[in-house]
């Protein structure tokens, strides 16, 4: 496949070969992300009005639109410049004004002449208890008023581009759309009663009622379908390009392990295990693993990618697990040692701080396979670090990395096995749209006697309180985080803001009792925070986000989050896992600015009832939208043009399996329909499938 099939070139061909669409007006679409005719097809008519004609606007509310013949009456133009010019005219019922601002009188003569019957059509309010209509959106003769379309679709715009002028370029790029071949499902297809490509972009287009618009209209999910298709074509090929490339044959003896679980005052629950064994039987295909473990928070995930490293080292090799911050490398590190020492296995460290000869020696360790297993920050993959034999890579708290990143990682040479651990419990439709071209494996129970968390919401205008609810209770020995967001444009402002709430506790509860991390501090002082909260030298750890994720102090029992209401739901689940690990009961407390939203309110309280991280996230799903839910930015996720994820989520797990069985049938896609679905993402612009495509 060398390069885009030709009966797609019209569709990515110039705007301006468009009636209607010049070079100015062409620049002025690209606001809206369309650059060729292909994009026109894809951005669909958002709403639509209503333009049926009626008698009279008699007994019509304001607001209402509506498409009526009038006969029209005297002119009255404005008395001062700039005042309103009205036109009096009377339709079959009742009588009512049309009001012109800035327009020239002989134009509205001749528009609408005194007399003279016309087809009016806009949008009713009131002035003086008198209806009006101020600028109809269309003044036509009634030989005309075919041309006023009973049902009109309203498109996204932008500054110099007008409803008029996208409907004329939309229908000038439905007429470049070939009829393609087809490449969804032929049984699937004809049971859901889709229309075929071309006449669903017509459809689409060309709404008749609002029921047209709706995300279910068949016209439309179709389209949202060949989304979602070609997104799960692209990781599909990707995640066969990966299982088809060698991998090594990694067998445990489950010697190391034994020893491990023996040493553990518990065992590891059903889904631990489960994990545990789908992974090792990954290992021990001559494939290579690309596996995701999803795990709510303090489901018990580093100790699966402990199992998971031990059978690397049980196979005389090694394995490395990479954390996203030095913090979370540095207590992966303290969480491990006493198993890898009961288990007799070498265990290090590497990150950014590792200099000189301290790095020197430990470089000549893992090359020499004397350390065995590595944990660390992304220093770990620097060009220099040579393992002896590398089999596996666990990638910790993956969500911080995209799909295009995580694609990226799995080329770059090295066929050792890969498993990743989030902690973000996203609804299974993300999960499939994020890592659509892994195995995933999930951690759906939690390990038993944990203490629920009492969740309250407080508003900030109760600080004192708080604060003397604090006092008590490290008095009691308890220690609290204080979370500070960032919320501002600029870092420094939060930063005092996280400073001031540091002095205040700080005066409030005793100097050496409050500590404080924040994301600028420079590395060894934020260690040295840390470390002193963990020996529980400081009670209450004041700090930005930074301890979003991985952070384990048992016996920190209080979690305060300042401005909850600006946080995502899941992004409050994690923090407030940072709690309830110990044997003591724990509090997390919502601080809010007042006034709340409803809205908002309704979100916090979805947190109070309940600590299953996936409920939470549906509804963090449904009340923000996907984009929100991971910040679209850094999720990784694609955007997509049609497809609504919020309400159309269903779809994707359809079109994850189609793919995947479209290409176990047909992995080089040559066949009929294997050819029709390289057209599919061409049009979709997979570009990276097109490579893996290209180079299979
Ligand atoms: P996660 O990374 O999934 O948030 P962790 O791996 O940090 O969770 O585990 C949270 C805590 O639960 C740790 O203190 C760990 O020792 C403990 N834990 C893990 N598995 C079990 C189990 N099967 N039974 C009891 N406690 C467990
Ligand atoms: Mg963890």
């Amino acid at each position: 496949m060398t390069g885009r099939p030709e009966i797609l070139f019209p569709l990515f061909g110039d705007l301006t070969k468009l009636d209607g669409v010049g070079p100015k007006t062409a620049q002025h679409l690209g606001q809206l992300q369309i650059e060729k005719p292909r994009d026109l097809l894809f951005t669909l008519p958002y709403a639509g009005i209503d333009r049926q004609r009626r008698d009279t606007i008699r007994d019509l509310p304001p607001g209402t639109v509506v498409t009526v013949e009038v006969v029209v009456g005297t002119h009255r133009p404005p008395r001062s410049k700039g005042g309103a010019y009205r036109i009096h005219v009377q339709d079959a019922g009742t009588e009512f004004t049309l009001v012109y601002f800035h327009a020239r009188a002989d134009y509205l003569s001749r528009l609408l002449p005194w007399g003279q019957r016309r087809v009016v059509s806009g949008k009713i309010d009131h002035f003086d208890g008198m209806a009006q209509i101020v600028h109809p959106d269309h003044v036509v003769p009634p030989a005309e008023a075919e041309t006023i379309p009973a049902f009109e679709p309203v498109y996204p715009l932008t500054h110099g581009v007008s409803q008029r002028l996208m409907a004329r370029a939309a229908a000038g790029a439905l007429a470049l759309a070939p009829d393609l071949p087809e490449w969804i499902d032929p049984t699937q297809k004809a049971r859901e009663g889709w229309p075929d490509w071309r006449t669903a972009l017509e459809d689409a287009h060309a709404p008749e009622t609002q029921a047209d618009l709706a995300p279910v209209a068949p016209a439309r999910v179709r389209l949202a379908y060949d989304e979602f298709m070609a997104h799960q074509l692209t990781l599909g090929l990707a995640r066969l390009r990966r299982r088809r490339a060698k991998g090594y044959v990694t067998k445990g003896t489950g010697a190391l392990q034994a020893k491990v679980l023996e040493s553990l005052p518990f065992a590891l629950t059903g889904a631990q295990t489960r994990a545990v064994d789908e992974i090792a039987n990954d290992m021990a295909a001559p494939l290579r693993m690309n596996r995701l473990v999803q795990g709510d928070v303090g489901a018990g995930k580093t100790l699966v990618a402990f199992m998971a490293l031990l059978i690397a080292v049980e196979a005389g090799a090694q394995g490395v697990m990479m954390a996203p911050t030095e913090i979370l490398a540095r207590q992966h590190m303290e969480g491990l040692r006493p198993l890898a020492e009961a288990a007799g296995v070498r265990l290090d460290i590497l990150t950014g701080r590792d200099k000189g000869t301290g790095r020197r020696d430990k470089l000549a360790a893992l090359a020499a396979g004397e350390i065995q297993m590595l944990v660390g920050t992304h220093a770990v993959f620097q060009k220099d670090v040579a393992f002896h034999d590398l089999r596996l890579a666990v990638i910790d708290e993956q969500h911080r990395f995209g799909v295009t990143q995580r694609l990226e990682l799995g080329q770059k040479g090295h066929a050792v096995d890969v498993l990743v651990m989030t902690a973000t419990p996203i609804p299974r439709s993300l999960a499939l749209a994020q890592y659509g071209d892994m195995d995933v494996s999930v951690l759906d129970e939690k390990p038993p006697g944990r203490k629920p968390i009492t969740t309250a919401l407080v508003s900030t205008e109760r600080m004192g309180e708080v604060v003397d609810h604090l006092r008590g209770a490290i008095a009691d020995g308890r220690q609290a985080y204080w979370v500070c967001p960032l919320v501002e444009e600029s870092e420094a402002v939060d930063l005092t803001a996280a400073e001031d709430r540091f002095k205040h506790l700080r005066a409030a509860l005793g100097e050496g009792r409050v500590g404080l991390v924040h994301g600028q501090m420079p590395p060894g002082e934020k260690d040295a925070a840390m470390a002193r909260f963990e020996a529980g030298e400081t009670a209450v750890l004041v700090a930005t986000t930074v301890i979003e994720v991985g952070v384990n102090v048992p016996n920190a029992t209080i979690m305060v989050i300042e401005r909850a209401e600006i946080f995502g739901l899941a992004q409050l689940h994690q923090l407030r896992g940072r709690v309830g690990r110990g044997e003591a009961a724990s509090t997390c407390l919502l601080m809010y600015r007042p006034p709340l939203s409803e809205t908002a309110r309704q979100r916090l309280t979805v947190l109070r009832e309940t600590e299953d991280g996936f409920r939470i996230a549906e509804t963090d799903l449904e009340m923000r939208g996907a984009g929100d839910l991971i910040g679209t930015a850094q999720s990784g996720l694609p955007r997509f043009r049609v497809a609504d994820m919020e309400h159309q989520a269903a779809l994707m797990e359809v079109a994850q399996s189609d793919a995947r069985k479209l290409l176990a049938e047909d992995p080089e896609l040559q066949s009929d329909r294997g050819q029709a679905a390289r057209l599919l993402l061409w049009l979709m612009e997979q570009d990276r499938a097109i490579k893996l495509i290209g180079v299979g």
